[in-house]
């Protein structure tokens, strides 16, 4: 399998829809397109034409699309077939597309996931992180993170990141002309205000950092398990936290029938929401299983809503629970059935609350909540929200990949090196230099300018077929 060996796919959903495309991405589609409609297609321009099979009979009749390469979507030429959105025509369009490809002995074969994309990179339409946008975008679940991702695509991020390579680059420049005149090496630091250079390029990083991690809140969201005895309003408080949300919320099928996963959003941040068995003790099989699993889940989380009932906020069950939690996960006490509470007893309790912030070792907070009267749920948003680190005030205007963070921050930390290699008494300038050139590294990375064929087979596979 080559870069270069023609490809088709369909590029619609599958399943039935009033429209189906049919792509084809080839170094040189001429021939074939004279050969399939015994006419020649004007780059361009909509044609209205028959889709026939090999004996002049119509398999579908529609709109047929030919970009001349390099200005096409894969930089190579492309045709698009727009026939009736049925599975059975369009396979019918692709059979027919192989084999007129066969007669003419073009290679043509099925493309496979993210092959199209990866060949707008590969041909400089697109740099690695827009290509990345291209299947955020796709599967955006929220207004917000489509937003972001278009952003991205737009070149916003790439933008960015390339600017502050090229101050890289530009220090680089003048530290390397350096290391040919040593005698000069010492000046040269206060020459070119190298260091405040330096740190002003640390600083933009860090900025960069913030929104990267704010973008990446956005892309993945967070995992919540919603765990406690049984009976405290668990599946309750699930349905009141996705009732807003009713339009989108998309529930995602349970393995088993003692999980629920439902998605919801928080300010359009995609928040995964695990119902789970009550936990308590049991000679029952079957519930011993699930809660077994309910343990696993909580294993996964990134946070827990460890939900209790209100009216025994002392309840012994309840501190076996919280001993039991891992450590490392941020807990999020919440009492619910506040409703039943008088003023008084709810006053208590929002006292004792106040007084315990820690608990078993966790950052333990207390939330009142009336799964049953909608009351507290704001506040319980906005507490989520908070433990995720999603910050609405930062700019968050395209969404990132745990890979450009880790990138970034590899980048900053190579910064730093070089700025304590120019901190010294006796200077290295070498040092300094191979740290700005590993920086630099770093940065290119993002938008693809180095990027291993393995890294590129990992993200490109990752797309739907027909992207
Ligand atoms: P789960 O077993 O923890 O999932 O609890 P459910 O959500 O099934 O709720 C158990 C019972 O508590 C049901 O009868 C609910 O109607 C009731 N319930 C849940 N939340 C509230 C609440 O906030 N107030 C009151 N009064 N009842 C609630
Ligand atoms: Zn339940």
């Amino acid at each position: 399998m080559s870069n270069k060996d023609p490809i088709v796919a369909i590029a619609t959903a599958p399943g039935r829809g009033g429209i189906g495309v049919v792509r084809v991405s080839a170094p040189d589609l001429v021939a074939f397109i004279g050969r399939f409609f015994g006419r020649d297609l004007t780059a361009r321009h909509a044609h209205y034409l028959p889709f026939s099979d090999a004996n002049g009979q119509a398999i579908d009749e529609g709109i047929a699309l030919f970009f001349k390469g390099p200005h096409s979507y894969t930089g190579e030429d492309v045709l698009e077939l727009q026939g009736h959105g049925g599975p059975a025509v369009l396979k019918r369009i692709i059979d027919r597309c192989l084999e007129v490809a066969r007669e003419m002995q073009m290679g043509l074969r099925h493309a496979e996931p993210g092959e199209f994309t990866q060949r707008a990179f590969l041909n400089n339409r697109l740099d690695l992180a827009q290509a990345e946008a291209v299947a955020d975008l796709i599967d955006a679940s929220s207004e917000a993170a489509a937003r972001s991702a278009m952003e991205s695509l737009s070149g916003a991020f790439s933008g960015l990141v390339n600017a502050l390579a090229d101050r890289v680059i530009h220090l680089r420049m003048l530290v390397e002309a350096t290391l040919d005149f040593p005698e000069e090496e010492i000046e040269f630091l206060e020459k070119y205000q190298a260091r405040e250079e330096l740190q002003s390029i640390q600083d933009d990083l860090q900025h960069l950092i913030k929104q990267a991690k704010q973008g990446m809140i956005l892309r993945e969201g967070m995992h919540v398990v919603l765990a406690g005895q049984p009976n405290v309003g668990k599946s309750s408080l699930l349905n009141a936290l996705a009732g807003d949300d009713v339009a989108i919320v998309t529930p995602i099928a349970g393995t088993t029938r003692d999980k629920v996963i439902q998605q919801i959003h928080i300010q359009g941040v995609p928040i995964h929401i695990v119902d789970t068995a009550g936990l308590r003790e049991t000679d029952d099989t079957v519930e011993s299983i699930g809660i077994a699993r309910t343990w696993a889940e909580i294993e996964k989380a990134n946070v827990i809503v460890h939900l209790q009932d209100a009216r025994s906020p002392n309840d012994e069950l309840d501190a076996d629970i919280t001993r039991r939690l891992p450590a490392r996960t941020p807990v999020l006490k919440v009492f619910n059935k506040l409703d039943l509470l008088s003023e008084e007893e709810a006053a208590v309790l929002n006292r004792q609350l106040s007084e315990t912030t820690e608990e078993a070792g966790h950052e333990a907070t207390g939330i009142l909540v009336s799964a049953k009267k909608e009351t507290g749920l704001d506040a319980l948003r906005q507490k989520l929200l908070d433990i995720a680190g999603w910050n609405p005030s930062a700019e968050s205007p395209w969404l990132a990949r745990e890979r450009h963070l880790h990138a970034l921050n590899s980048a900053s930390e190579h910064l730093a090196m070089a700025e304590e290699h120019a901190s010294y008494d006796d200077r290295v300038l070498d040092l300094f230099a191979e740290e700005l050139r590993l920086a630099h590294d770093e940065l290119c990375k993002i938008t693809g300018q180095f990027s291993s064929d393995d890294l590129l087979g990992e993200i490109f596979s990752s797309f739907c077929i027909g992207k």
